[in-house]
């Protein structure tokens, strides 16, 4: 069995982020509910194993970006948090949609760095996450990007995943990209890059590797340094991570 499948099979709590990548047609625009529904169809069946899930998605800036009629050309701050602001309903929807036809509820939880740093507001944030799964339902969980400054804010949500996995207890976290995995160097630009199937430490070699190896899409802003920021954080606190 490989490393992977034995983790997934020992964690009784999961997060699960999933970048805008995946969850928006880079053609259209608009969400790729094909994804989604395969995806809710494997969360399903892990909470049917007994296990608990939990996603922090991103996608609320590029399905708002189509919305408001912004594509096509470099935004403002605060064109991207109107983005935001716009596309994390159609996001929610999106979710509420492909977990529907599982009985699973959704819930939306969106969350700043502060939230994250400040203890008050992490132990309610805590509890609510309880709370909630202990209901049976999804947490979905997004910055909310709409009242932090490029100073405060993760902008990228691997770290804020990480960060979540932590608060959540959860076992395991996983970040879902377009990308299979570490390359020695990028692959849409160097053929030679080979695949590291998978890193037991994060040494400034692997470090190395992931710098500039970022998102080539256009629609996610995180890319493989987040990533491994991400990883870092989660063995920090004693998560396993994929
Ligand atoms: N919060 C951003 C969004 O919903 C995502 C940031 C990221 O790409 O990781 O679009």
């Amino acid at each position: 069995m490989s490393h992977a499948s034995e983790a997934f099979k020992a964690a009784r709590r999961i997060v699960f982020k999933v970048g805008s990548a995946l969850l928006v047609d880079a053609e259209t625009g608009a969400a790729n509910h094909a994804w989604l529904r395969a995806f809710c169809a494997d969360a399903a069946a892990l909470r049917d194993a007994g296990k608990q899930v939990l996603v922090v998605s991103s996608g609320a800036v590029a399905l708002g970006r189509r919305r408001l009629g912004l594509t096509g050309r470099k935004t403002t701050l605060p064109e991207k948090q109107a983005a935001a602001a716009a596309g994390q309903s159609l996001l929610m929807r999106a979710w509420e949609e492909a977990f529907e036809p599982h009985g699973t509820s959704v819930a939306q939880i969106l969350l700043t760095r502060d939230d994250t740093e400040m203890r008050r507001r992490w132990l309610n944030a805590r509890a609510t996450t309880e709370t909630l799964m202990g209901l049976g339902v999804v947490p979905v969980v997004n910055e909310n990007d709409t009242v932090v400054t490029e100073e405060i804010r993760y902008g990228d949500n691997d770290r804020l995943a990480a960060r979540v996995a932590q608060m959540a207890g959860a076992d395991l976290l996983v970040l879902l990209s377009d990308i299979d995995g570490l390359y020695t160097a990028d692959p849409r630009k160097n053929p030679k890059a080979a695949h590291i199937p998978l890193v037991s430490e994060i040494t400034a070699e692997i470090a190395g590797m992931a710098e500039g190896a970022n998102a080539a899409a256009g629609v996610g802003t995180g890319g493989m340094a987040t990533k491994i920021a991400a990883a870092r954080i989660a063995r920090a606190a004693g998560l396993q991570g994929f």
